[in-house]
């Protein structure tokens, strides 16, 4: 990474402040001693913020909260203020929604113009971070056949999700893009683009809504004993991401999109190492379910295991590029059992989880 400026007297924005991979992103910045403007949805929730003001009474930095919403346009100008970097963490992270249009897309989309536009509204601004994800590089595994040397990279764009497929892949699509665009439009500040594969490891507060713990929950608490599905993804330790992010923030050197992915691995893969760490006390799944099945009953028991989803993921690969990270954001990925281990040890010591 090229020299990184810290210039801790000027606050820092983070939009959606409360989130799981928001946490470990305030942390950082409290640990270099800034002032975080923290935009959340509801500044009158103690509970919710205990964990950030835990962190905050024992690191040099401060925090300031701030009440926004990604639906309320000039929502974010107050905490925007004075700011020369701002990190736009906040969307839905859900993969069952009742309505994609209103529960998903509208956050991701409409929310992204709103903070960009308070960015050029706000003379301050020098550096745009945004929090999008490898679902805005590719929608199904299939898509893998279509991309040249055989493994997704930040060239490649998400071109086959939709509001009735895949809809959280297309609205992180939508976010970007919608991010390029407001970004090219004018010169004052610039973008940087992180693209995270599932996010693993343990959150900073026990109150997760993030999808992230929703499907590590599913592999303890009996949900996939009867079988689980083969289906390959990347995976990220939310340390990892926190970094990867201060390094977008700060390196005045970096540009461009960021695939921040530590390892290409699968459900089965992810099974073998809580088997092998926590052995016999969860109901781990040890069988994985033919195609054919999950083809035939996926459609019944779950929503959005369409039989496209199926086709389209199940026993296919994910591969992804994450060089240009490590070369130019100089991530030093962490190995995926501490992520994975230390991410199910919190979710037991916080009773998400309990041994049989
Ligand atoms: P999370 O814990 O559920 O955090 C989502 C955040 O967005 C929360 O702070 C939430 O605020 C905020 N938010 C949602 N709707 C909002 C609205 N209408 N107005 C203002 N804030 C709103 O999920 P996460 O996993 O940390 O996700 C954070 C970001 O990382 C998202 O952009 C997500 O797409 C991206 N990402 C996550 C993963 C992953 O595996 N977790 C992977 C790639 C990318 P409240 O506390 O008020 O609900």
């Amino acid at each position: 990474m090229t020299n990184p400026i810290y210039d801790t007297s000027a606050p820092v924005m983070v939009t959606g402040a409360t989130g799981y991979v928001a946490g470990w992103l305030v942390a950082r910045l409290l640990e270099k001693g800034f002032t975080v403007h923290a935009a959340v949805r509801d500044p009158n929730n103690t509970e919710k913020l205990k964990s950030l003001n835990d962190l905050a009474a024992q690191l040099p930095g401060s925090i300031q909260y701030f009440k926004a919403d990604l639906l309320a346009e000039g929502s974010y100008a107050e905490a925007m203020q004075g700011c020369q970097v701002v990190f736009h963490t906040a969307s839905p992270f859900s993969l069952s929604a009742q309505n994609p249009q209103k529960d998903l897309i509208e956050p991701a989309q409409l929310g992204t113009r709103n903070v960009l536009e308070q960015a050029n509204r706000t003379e301050s601004v020098r550096r745009v971070v945004v929090t999008s994800s490898c679902a805005a590089i590719y929608g199904d595994n299939a898509d893998l056949e279509n991309v040249e040397g055989e493994q997704f990279t930040e060239s490649d764009w998400n071109t086959t999700s939709s509001l009735t497929h895949q809809p959280y892949s297309y609205s992180k699509t939508l976010a970007e893009k919608e991010a390029w665009k407001i970004a090219k439009a004018q010169d004052r500040w610039s973008l940087v683009v992180i693209n995270p594969s599932l996010v693993l490891g343990p959150g900073i507060s026990p109150m997760a809504t993030s999808a992230s713990f929703t499907l590590i929950q599913q592999f303890g608490d009996g949900t996939m004993k009867s079988g689980m599905v083969d289906i390959g993804m990347g995976v990220v330790d939310v340390r990892d991401v926190a970094d990867a992010h201060m390094a977008a923030g700060f390196s005045p050197s970096v540009q461009g999109r960021y695939i921040t992915s530590g390892y290409n691995t699968s459900f089965p893969k992810l099974a073998e190492i809580l088997r092998s760490h926590f052995g016999k006390a969860f109901p781990f799944p040890t069988q994985t379910l033919p195609k054919w099945l999950v083809w035939i009953v996926g459609p019944f028991v779950a929503e959005n295991t369409t039989r496209k989803y199926v086709s389209r993921n199940v026993g296919l690969p994910f591969v992804a590029d994450n060089s240009k990270s490590i070369q130019e954001l100089g991530i030093h990925y962490r190995p995926l059992e501490t992520s994975l281990t230390e991410m199910f040890q919190q979710m037991i010591d916080n009773g998400l989880v309990n041994a049989k």
